[in-house]
């Protein structure tokens, strides 16, 4: 699907308006959050309008989509993936991508150190996918289950833990995203504790509940729609 640069732009200054607010309202620093651009199903000049626009942090939930996308993509940017990393697409995944958002089961540790070794890869950045909501329908590790991950990922040679990421449970209550995203913040501070570890990133808030986010202290929004339009169906997170 082709994305109109006209268009983007002015969502674009939409979305920065928004979070702009959010954090006055909240007392924080704009400079402290980053806002990702999420370019699933869109096609490489999306990658290259997004980082031209400054947007270098480009968000991808399928390893092979983005593998294939890479190619067509002038700009240099940071590719991190937001969607599941299977075993057997670990290796791929370490190969393209700069940091996965996704680590949420000891196996994919493990998969994912295997893959830096055969690679030759020294270090993979990563943050560990909580399931703050207990949401069935959404992937992460339960709060109570994260420290053990955590450490797991602390303790794995080539990857660096650098925070949390979370998708809330889809509600009509705006209140379940606010909790989940507070949620994941208190986890960090204590996971943070635990480990002797900064946990800098928290990665959460997307189109519909990114205002929230940045109230409740993301550092890292992935944003698709409300930046390049609605997706064509069959594509969600
Ligand atoms: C698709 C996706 C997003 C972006 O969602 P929008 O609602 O289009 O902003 C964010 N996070 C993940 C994990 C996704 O898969």
């Amino acid at each position: 699907m082709m994305v109109d640069p006209e268009g983007f732009g002015r969502r674009l200054g939409d979305v920065r308006d928004r979070i702009a607010a959010a954090a006055a309202r909240a007392g924080r620093d704009t400079g402290e959050i980053t806002l990702m651009a999420v370019t699933k199903t869109h096609g490489p000049e999306a990658v290259d309008l997004a980082a031209e626009a400054g947007l270098r942090h480009i968000g991808e939930n399928r390893v092979q989509e983005a593998a294939k996308k890479q190619h067509g993509v002038k700009a240099e940017v940071f590719w991190e993936l937001i969607g599941p990393v299977q075993s057997n697409k670990a290796r791929l995944a370490a190969a393209h991508f700069d940091r996965v958002q996704t680590v949420e089961r000891a196996k994919i540790v493990r998969a994912l150190c295997r893959a830096c070794e055969e690679l030759g890869r020294p270090e993979l950045p990563v943050l560990v996918q909580v399931n703050v909501s207990e949401d069935p329908r959404k992937a992460g590790v339960s709060v109570a289950d994260a420290p053990a991950l955590a450490e797991a990922v602390r303790a794995a040679e080539h990857l660096r833990l650098e925070g949390l990421m979370t998708i809330p449970a889809l509600d009509d209550d705006p209140d379940v995203a606010r909790r989940a995203f507070a949620g994941l913040r208190e986890l960090r501070d204590r996971l943070s504790d635990r480990l002797g570890l900064p946990l800098p990133v928290l990665s959460m808030g997307m189109t519909g509940d990114l205002d929230a986010a940045v109230e409740e202290g993301s550092t890292l929004l992935r944003v698709g729609t409300a930046l390049f339009g609605e997706r064509e169906s069959g594509f969600s997170a």
